[in-house]
């Protein structure tokens, strides 16, 4: 298939960019480098041999997003552009709803215009807010907490009115739960603007040395070892269950929801003991009070993707941590 990946310089983006490619699929790609850079796409170009077309565009600008829907012949789409962090969104909502919700809708009515009527959309476990047991399953209530979760939401609630109004919709709405490591060259990676807000860029900024220590926010929640538990996966495998999304949505009209996680849950001080033993290094970490807003337990029940999409994650803790090291140390 023609697919178009908006915000496909980006971590998940880019990992979702080469898998495509690789599944032997067409891509074309926008960003507007809010929070990436080029070099990624030109990376997945050389890891794949193949190359592809490329608008530095703004999805809030109507104008640029036509063009790209009147120059190429579009099947579906994958949507991952969007601003991403909770605190930034708490300190600006107005720019998280104008960019998130907005650009959506201006992106959801010029598919509409030009008949593609396929979305894989990007959103996250954010959206159960705090779960009242786990493992989650795509039939929990959702609630969130912060704006950022609120923009994710409200997108999944537009995917579905407008599946309910025109029939022709497919929608995948897959729910992202902790997504870390790095492509196995090391040549595709997180590499966040500014201060990180998650864990593993602030485990690495530890263990290079770039900060003191790493604070680990509480060990007194009811968990085995007192501190947070979430769902870690490798951003390979999350690429990988775009690809199925995609089979998928050639097939099945409507809107479905689709938990991406591991189903195995992971401490803070478990990820650091197997990210020391894993890379052989050190990482600093001192206990500090709990961060507003945290759940003590999130993982998912992955079956819904097994069963639907025929995904389930392959690769474990031990290669996230060593391909997120890898990564950082390949550019150092
Ligand atoms: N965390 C931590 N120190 C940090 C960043 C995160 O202890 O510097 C903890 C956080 O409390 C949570 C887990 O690591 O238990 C994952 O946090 P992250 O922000 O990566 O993901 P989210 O909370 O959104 O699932």
């Amino acid at each position: 298939m023609n697919i178009l990946v908006s915000g496909g310089a980006g971590f998940i983006g880019s990992h979702a960019c080469f898998e495509l490619l690789d599944a032997g699929h067409d891509i074309i790609v926008f960003d507007n480098y809010y929070n990436s850079s080029p070099e990624a796409l030109a990376n997945v170009e050389e890891l794949t041999g193949k190359s592809f077309k490329i608008y530095e565009c703004d999805m809030l600008d109507r104008a640029s997003i036509e063009k790209i829907f009147e120059e190429n012949t579009i099947d579906a789409v994958i949507h991952f552009a969007g601003y991403k962090a909770v605190g930034e969104s708490v300190a600006k909502p107005l720019m998280y709803y104008n960019n998130n919700i907005t650009g959506t809708v201006i992106l959801l009515e010029t598919m509409a215009k030009y008949n593609v009527k396929k979305i894989v959309f990007s959103s996250s476990a954010t959206v159960y807010g705090v779960p009242e047991t786990v493992p989650i399953n795509e039939s929990f209530p959702l609630g969130v907490t912060n704006p950022y979760g609120r923009t994710k939401l409200m997108i999944e609630d537009i995917l579905r009115d407008v599946c309910v109004s025109d029939k022709d919709w497919s929608v995948v709405i897959l729910r992202y739960f902790n997504p870390v490591g790095a492509h196995a060259s090391s040549k595709l990676r997180e590499n966040p603007k500014g201060i990180p807000n998650n864990l593993m860029p602030r485990l690495i900024q530890a263990a290079k040395g770039e900060v003191e220590y790493l604070t680990v926010f509480g060990d007194d929640y009811p968990t085995r070892d007192g501190t947070g538990v979430r769902d870690y996966i490798h951003v390979v495998d999350l690429a990988k269950g775009h690809v199925k999304a995609i089979d998928y949505i050639a097939d099945n009209k409507g809107a479905i929801e689709i938990n991406l996680g591991t189903g195995n849950g992971c401490s803070v001080l478990e990820l650091i003991k197997t990210f020391e033993k894993v890379n052989g290094v050190t990482v600093p970490h001192k206990i500090v009070e709990r961060r507003p807003g945290d759940v003590a337990e999130c993982y998912a029940d992955p079956s819904l993707a097994k069963e639907l999409l025929g995904w389930s994650a392959v690769l474990g803790l031990e290669e996230m941590c060593r391909d997120s090291w890898r990564a950082v140390m390949y550019e150092a």
